[in-house]
């Protein structure tokens, strides 16, 4: 067991504004060496609050959150990649020093020089060039600027990347292009991710495993494949219904079935009965816990 915190963790989010974290609660799930697991809800649902607790951002304020030890046998390093790239980017600085800090702050690098070729190579790795480390970062575009902030997580050379729905803010057509050096980085550098979103489609073909939230829980956990294919609880159904496919170009992405509750005061028993129209008196009252299936997928739902 072992805590997670580069040192300049704090700096990366000292210009990140803070929103009130929603609070979780029995959240359990191991992502496997070399996966993505991703977890997918609604706003609100806390799977930003996972991914600060999993970083070392804040502490939990109880159970704990187990590493196996890194590749060196030193404790694994992670790091977070958010939605805002622009927000945890200093503007005053020109991008190479912006990547250069890990290395000079964990001493990767000794003599200048050195920084300065891993700069550029960390650059052209995230599909930048040498030339782009003298400029600052408002004169990238927001895919690019994404790209910058993947360069710097890198530099601190993590085996682990906490991504919080990095392609959000971007066009769907330079979200793709997000989505596909992040699973390129994955296969090349051998990383691990967890991965947050709110659109089970961004993650379709990132994740080995899939976890959905709501209103603070896990509702149902899943490899991929079996999540799409047989997905088990009605949260995750509506979910699917929403993604929007070739057929049907114009479907609403909204959830649109009822308001989600506030997370501040989540409903009794099943926190989804007010939404769910399977829904019995036993949903008011019995919340359904968060029970194993044969094929390997975890459901919270009285009637999966
Ligand atoms: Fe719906 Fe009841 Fe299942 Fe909750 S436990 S998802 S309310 S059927
Ligand atoms: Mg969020």
């Amino acid at each position: 067991s072992f805590d997670v915190s580069p040192p300049f963790l704090n700096r990366l989010i000292y210009r990140q504004k803070r929103k009130s974290l929603h609070a979780v609660n029995d959240v359990t799930f191991s992502v496997p060496r070399g996966g993505c697991l991703s977890l997918v809800g609604e706003s609100g649902c806390g799977k930003s609050t996972v991914a600060r607790l999993v970083t070392g951002i804040y502490p939990p304020s109880s159970g704990e959150i187990r590493f196996a030890p890194g590749k060196s046998g030193a404790p694994l390093s992670a790091q977070m990649i958010f939605q805002d790239p622009y927000a945890s980017l200093n503007p005053r600085w020109r991008v190479k020093n912006i990547i250069a800090e890990p290395l000079r702050e964990l001493k990767l690098r000794e003599t200048p020089a050195e920084v300065e070729s891993r700069v550029a190579e960390l650059l052209e790795i995230v599909g930048l060039n040498a030339a782009d480390g003298d400029k600052f970062p408002h004169e990238f575009s927001g895919g690019q600027r994404q790209r910058i902030s993947i360069a710097r997580a890198l530099a601190s050379e993590p085996e682990f990347l906490v991504c919080d729905e990095p392609t959000s803010a971007l066009d769907v057509s330079v979200q793709a292009q997000i989505l596909n050096l992040m699973r390129r980085l994955q296969d090349e550098l051998g990383l691990t991710y967890l991965f947050i979103s709110h659109d089970l489609s961004v993650v379709r073909h990132m994740s080995d495993r899939i976890a959905v939230m709501y209103l603070g829980r896990i509702v149902e956990e899943a490899d991929t494949e079996t999540l799409f294919a047989d997905p088990k609880h009605p949260y995750t159904r509506l979910l699917l219904q929403t993604i929007p496919n070739i057929e049907h170009p114009q479907r609403d992405r909204e959830v649109t079935a009822g308001e989600v509750p506030s997370p501040l005061a989540p409903p009794p028993g099943c926190a989804f009965h007010t939404r769910c129209q399977l829904a019995t008196e036993r949903c008011k009252s019995d919340r359904p816990e968060l029970l194993a299936k044969a094929d390997g997928a975890r459901v919270a739902c009285h009637f999966a």
